[in-house]
């Protein structure tokens, strides 16, 4: 490690204005005070660096280590990961410390939250290719390595929480009123519908080699793109090979269960699963435009009668807004296709003028967290997407049974969308639209007024 400090001084002209020097004797010189900005380290440098040593996919969680990315006390000449703690949240973080609310040196105090349930140990925790996208200890990281974290000085900040809770849902208390849903006293507790839940929340963390084999490419220029497409942001990732893992600045996920988390390993259960993407529009404030919210509450519907069976069902909520382009770009894409004449033949062409891409999900990491739950099988596989099927599929675990979002489930707006996926590969047991047919689908559209 060669830690450098930035010396502002350094930046003035070397030949500055004169002063004058004052020459009085009794005059105390006044103590200037290091700006913040002087006394910053920087990491970029591996010369001495004392990385706490860090061996993905190890056979023990003592043998792989702690991922340590925390700034705190001596994690600054130990870390062994880029990137910081929370995903995007770490700029809050960043706030909170530069606002002088926080301590920077804050150490947590973990007493009483430790997982809610088991998550029963699989095989794939200690392979160094079957999850490549998350720390398969993040829930059990501030006890495994809590001796670690004191002798050397660092943070081994947790990556995921498991708890439990109850959910009150419109749509589970009409499953329930309509008869879809049976109150079972337990999965579906009451004839509200309320239904009893064991989540799991999940923040990234990459280990750079693997996630780049994934994505059919190298190491370096995966580092490469992600240095200069986010403005070098994180220069580590081309001056520090020697650190292999990354905490990226992007949302995470969180698996709901419903039944027996035991049950969802359990080869011989049958398993529910929807992969769900962030659709805040739709899956919070009711967006007509596409099928979100109905296919999620669909997936919630089939999970708990999976549960129900005594299988169990899993839906996993990634945090994709906007097929990972973000809300801004949605919307943006929205306007184009209610004025520009909104048909399913020319749905993909609008996102693709202001993307550059359809979409920028890239399922191909997605699979790990099912992986690290153990799933080996999926029974009934709430989801039309190829994509999806595509990723889970390649890494080995097959998925039995697809079940599109039924027909009576689509809001009005949302079969430009609907129609459009069909066409380019999306599952369905019904109808599948010729590109001249999609022509006739049409959405709702804008009249602007002058
Ligand atoms: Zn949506």
């Amino acid at each position: 490690m060669h830690p450098v400090d930035i010396n502002v001084e350094a930046a003035t002209p070397a030949c500055g204005p004169a002063v004058t020097p004052d020459v009085s004797i009794s005059k105390e010189v006044p103590v200037t005070k290091a700006s913040p900005v002087e006394s910053t380290v920087l990491t970029t440098y591996p010369e001495d660096s004392k990385l706490i040593p860090l061996n993905w996919g190890e056979s023990s969680p003592e043998v792989r280590g702690p991922i340590v990315a925390s700034r705190y006390k001596d994690g600054l000449l130990k870390h062994n990961a880029i990137g910081a703690h929370s995903g995007s949240y770490c700029v809050y973080h960043a706030l909170a410390v530069g606002s002088h609310q926080l301590d920077p040196n804050y150490l947590a105090d973990y007493t009483n939250s430790q997982p809610a349930f088991t998550i029963p140990e699989q095989k794939t925790w200690y392979n160094k290719e079957d999850i490549v996208a998350m720390d398969v200890f993040g829930h059990l990281t501030p006890f495994f390595y809590d001796e670690v974290s004191k002798q050397e000085n660092v943070d081994v900040r947790p990556t995921i929480a498991i708890t439990k809770a109850h959910m009150q849902l419109l749509e589970m208390k009409d499953a329930v009123e309509n008869g879809r849903l049976q109150v079972d006293g337990n999965v579906v507790m009451n004839k509200n519908g309320d239904l009893n839940v064991s989540k799991v929340a999940i923040e990234p963390v990459w280990y750079l080699p693997g996630v780049a084999k994934r994505f059919g490419t190298t190491e370096d220029e995966l580092r490469k793109a992600l240095f200069e497409d986010t403005n070098g942001m994180y220069p580590e990732l081309v001056t520090r090979p020697d650190i292999k893992v990354f905490l990226p600045p992007i949302g995470g996920c969180t698996a709901y269960i419903f039944g027996d988390p035991k049950n969802v390993s359990d080869p011989n259960k049958e398993l529910t699963v929807r992969v769900h993407d962030e659709c805040n529009g739709s899956d919070v404030f009711g967006s007509d435009i596409c099928t979100c919210r109905p296919y999620l509450t669909y997936g919630i519907e089939e999970a708990v009668k999976g549960a129900q069976n005594g299988g169990a069902g899993v839906v996993i909520y990634f945090r994709k807004e906007g097929r990972a382009l973000g809300e801004v770009t949605k919307y943006l894409v929205y306007n184009a296709r209610k004025r520009g004449g909104d048909t399913a033949a020319e749905y993909f062409k609008r996102t693709e003028c202001i993307a550059g891409v359809r979409d920028m999900r890239f399922q191909q990491l997605m699979p790990d967290v099912l992986k690290w739950l153990g799933i080996s099988k999926i029974d009934r596989m709430i989801s039309m997407s190829n994509m999806k099927y595509d990723a889970i599929v390649e890494q080995g675990i097959p998925i039995l049974e697809r079940v599109p979002i039924p027909d009576e489930l689509i809001p009005p707006d949302s079969r430009v969308e609907i129609d459009a996926k069909i066409n380019s590969g999306y599952f369905t047991k019904g109808k599948v639209m010729t590109t001249e047919e999609l022509k006739n689908v049409k959405g709702r559209e804008w009249h602007d007024v002058e």
